[in-house]
C-alpha cells in the first residue's frame, strides 16, 4: 500500500527532533509498491529516509520524502557457496536494525551482536556501512537488493559490488545516491560462535558481566550473542544520548586523517601544554597518515558540555551535538557546528567534516 501525505510533520521522523515539514511524503509497505510509484512525477528533490538518525534537516523539505515500511524478516533456504554453519536471513529495508539484532541474538545467531542498539533501519545500514565495537555491517552482508528508479527495475549487489569503506558505500556516490532504493538485505549470520571482543575494553566488560567467574576459557564456552548484546547495550546507554530522551544524530563529525608531520606538531604542542608524558590519542594508518579522534580535539578546545541556545555538545561524548532543550532550531545546531569547526581549525589547523548529512546539503 502506498500512503501519500502533504506538508507532513517530520519531527518524529528525525532523531535530532528538528521541527520540519516535507512538502510531500510517500510511504510504501511492499517491494512491489515501488513499481507503482511514478518517480518522474514526484516533486523534486526526492529523498529516501530511514529512521532519520544520520540526518540534520536545516529547513522544511521542499520536495518528496520517501519511506519504506517493508518489514519482513525470513530465514532463506541453503544456497551454493554458503557453509553449513551459515544462515542467510532476508530482512526488509524498513525493519529497525536493532529489532533484527534482537531477533538474531535470541535465535542464537552470531554476527549482529556488536552492532546492537544502533538507531536506524536495515536499508540505511547497508548504505551507511554502520559499525561499532570492531564490526561493520559489511562483515555480515551477503547481498543488497534495490529498486533502480532510473531503469525502473530490481537489481542486486553482492557485498563486493557495494564498495564498502569506513561509513561508506557505492550507494553514497554520485550517480548511485538517489537512484537506488534498498528494498531488502540478505545477511549471512553464523550458528558457530564468532565473538569479536578485541575492541577497547569490551572483553573485560563481557568477562565482568559473566556470573560464572572470570576464567576466559570458561566464559568463551558459555558466551552467547545475547550476552554480548546486553553488555553492548549497557555501554552504549552509558555513553550516548538515547534519541527518545535527547535528540541527536550520534557522531556529528568524522575523525580527521592528517599527515604524520602534522600529527607530530600537534603532539609536541600537547606535550608542551600537558607535560611530556601526555599521549595524544591516535591511530596510525598503513599509508603513513594518522587518524586523530575529533572528540579529543573538540574537548581540548573546551566544548564538552557547552550549551549554545537550544543546542549543546553532549557532556559524556563531545563528538555528539544534541538538541538539548528539545526545541533547538536548526540554526542553533549548525551555528554550534560552525563554531566548533572554526575553533578546531584555529587551534590544530585541522578541518572537521560532518558525518551527519545536512538536508538540504
Ligand atoms: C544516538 C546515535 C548513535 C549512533 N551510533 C552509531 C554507531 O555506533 N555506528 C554507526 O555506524 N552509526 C551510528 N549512528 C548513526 C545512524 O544510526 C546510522 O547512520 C544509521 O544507519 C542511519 O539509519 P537511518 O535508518 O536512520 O537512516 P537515515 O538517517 O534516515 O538515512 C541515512 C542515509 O541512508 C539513505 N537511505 C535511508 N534508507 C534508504 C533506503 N531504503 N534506500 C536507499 N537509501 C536509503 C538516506 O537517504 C541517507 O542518505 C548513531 C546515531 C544516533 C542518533
Amino acid at each position: 500500500m502506498i500512503n501519500t501525505e502533504y506538508y507532513k510533520d517530520l519531527t518524529k521522523m528525525n532523531t535530532f527532533g528538528m521541527k520540519v515539514k516535507a512538502r510531500c511524503f510517500v510511504e510504501y509497505d511492499s517491494v512491489a509498491d515501488l513499481v507503482d510509484i511514478e518517480f518522474g512525477e514526484l516533486s523534486r528533490p526526492v529523498l529516501h529516509i530511514g529512521g532519520g538518525s544520520n540526518l540534520l534537516f536545516t529547513e522544511d523539505f521542499k520536495g518528496t520524502v520517501l519511506h519504506s515500511k517493508i518489514e519482513f524478516m525470513e530465514i532463506l533456504d541453503k544456497c551454493d557457496n554458503v557453509s553449513d554453519a551459515q544462515v542467510l536471513v532476508s530482512v526488509g529495508a524498513g525493519v529497525a536494525f536493532d529489532d533484527f539484532c534482537d531477533w538474531a541474538a535470541k535465535e542464537g545467531l552470531w554476527g549482529t551482536e556488536n552492532l546492537s542498539y544502533i538507531p536506524g533501519e536495515v536499508g540505511a545500514s547497508a548504505v551507511q556501512n554502520i559499525g561499532a565495537y570492531g564490526v561493520e555491517v559489511k562483515d555480515i552482508i551477503h547481498t543488497v537488493y534495490c529498486y533502480d528508479t532510473l531503469e525502473e527495475e530490481f537489481v542486486s549487489f553482492s557485498v563486493a559490488e557495494c564498495g564498502y569503506g569506513y561509513r561508506d558505500s557505492v550507494f553514497k556516490k554520485s550517480g548511485f545516491k538517489g537512484r537506488y532504493i534498498v528494498t531488502h538485505v540478505v545477511f549471512a549470520l553464523s550458528r558457530e560462535p564468532k565473538p569479536v571482543l578485541d575492541y577497547g575494553h569490551l572483553k573485560e566488560a563481557v568477562l565482568s558481566s559473566y556470573e560464572g567467574g572470570t576464567d576466559m576459557e570458561k566464559v568463551l564456552d558459555h558466551l552467547t550473542p545475547e550476552m554480548i548484546r546486553k553488555v553492548i547495550i549497557r555501554i552504549r546507554k552509558e555513553k550516548l544520548p538515547d534519541p527518545s530522551d535527547m535528540g541527536s544524530a550520534g557522531s556529528f563529525f568524522k575523525n580527521p586523517v592528517i599527515s604524520r608531520e602534522h600529527f607530530l606538531r600537534i603532539e609536541a604542542a600537547a606535550k608542551a601544554e600537558h607535560g611530556t608524558d601526555f599521549k595524544v590519542p591516535h591511530y596510525d594508518l598503513p599509508d603513513g597518515y594518522v587518524k586523530v579522534p575529533a572528540a579529543w580535539m573538540i574537548e581540548e578546545c573546551g566544548w564538552k558540555g557547552r550549551r549554545s541556545g537550544g543546542a549543546a555538545v553532549y557532556e559524556k561524548q563531545p563528538l555528539v551535538i544534541v538538541n538539548y532543550t528539545g526545541n533547538a532550531y536548526p540554526e542553533e545546531i549548525t551555528g554550534l557546528e560552525k563554531r566548533i569547526v572554526a575553533s578546531v581549525m584555529d587551534r590544530f589547523g585541522v578541518e572537521l567534516h560532518p558525518e551527519v548529512e545536512h538536508i538540504p546539503q
